[in-house]
């Protein structure tokens, strides 16, 4: 098993390698987060031996369990990228050093004021609904500048950019919906100087997000293998 991971997250990074010098982009200009959502303590143990550094989690409870029991790991650095209500946002506040699913003032507020002080501030993207699916969450792409600078003059808040989860479909809408995104982060980038994080692609799209400018791709599957 250990190899099996280590390899897949040897083999992830030479394609990313490939997929950014085939767009013409900087190869240190990608981020890989490691969604280990539903997966064991152990996995994330052979990733984080393997080099990996930034994990991506859903459930707050199940994140919160792991975050503790692999609290000894230096570097380690944890991402929230699932739906967030209001119950939950305490826990998120007090455990991740990152939250990629921020859509709305009140949940933004929340974590800002249950942010303990003597962390770090929190690193917030925002989400953005690109493919304006009823079941998905996020932002339409209007509502955007206005969160934005709501989350940008919170103390404990650091805004850093976006995340998007496209709607399954075909390749065009696909390019289409990853173009519009890559607008939107740079429009949002002309705005806020520490933006510098546009959190797209899985393991099914990686590849077409990163030649559309992603700076981060959140992938599960492909390194833990797939989820029951
Ligand atoms: C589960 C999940 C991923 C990873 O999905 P894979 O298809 O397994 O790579 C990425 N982002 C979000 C928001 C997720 O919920």
């Amino acid at each position: 098993m250990t190899n099996t991971i280590a390899s897949r997250l040897e083999n992830i990074r030479s394609r990313i390698a490939c997929n950014l010098q085939q767009a013409g982009r900087d190869s240190n200009f990608i981020t890989l987060l490691a969604v280990s959502k539903t997966k064991p303590v152990s996995d994330i143990q052979q990733a984080y031996a393997a080099g990996q550094r930034q994990f991506g989690e859903n459930y707050a409870q199940e994140a919160v369990e792991k975050i503790q029991l692999l609290s000894h790991l230096e570097d380690i650095q944890w991402h929230f990228i699932g739906p967030l209500q209001s119950n939950k946002t305490r826990i998120v506040a007090e455990n991740f050093d990152w939250v990629q699913s921020v859509e709305r003032e009140k949940i933004a507020r929340r974590l800002n004021d249950q942010r303990p002080a003597e962390k770090a501030p929190l690193q917030v993207l925002l989400q953005v609904n690109i493919s304006d699916e009823a079941s998905k969450s996020g932002l339409t792409p209007d509502g955007v500048l206005e969160l934005a600078d709501k989350v940008a003059a919170m103390d404990n808040l650091v805004l850093r950019g976006l995340m998007t989860i496209p709607a399954k479909q075909d390749q065009a809408a696909l390019e289409q919906d990853f173009a519009r995104m890559y607008a939107l982060y740079e429009r949002l980038k002309h705005e806020y100087p520490q933006v510098d994080t546009l959190s797209m692609g899985m393991s099914g799209d990686m590849e077409e997000a990163i030649k559309a400018g992603s700076t981060m791709v959140r992938l599960g599957s492909a390194i833990f293998g797939a989820r029951d």
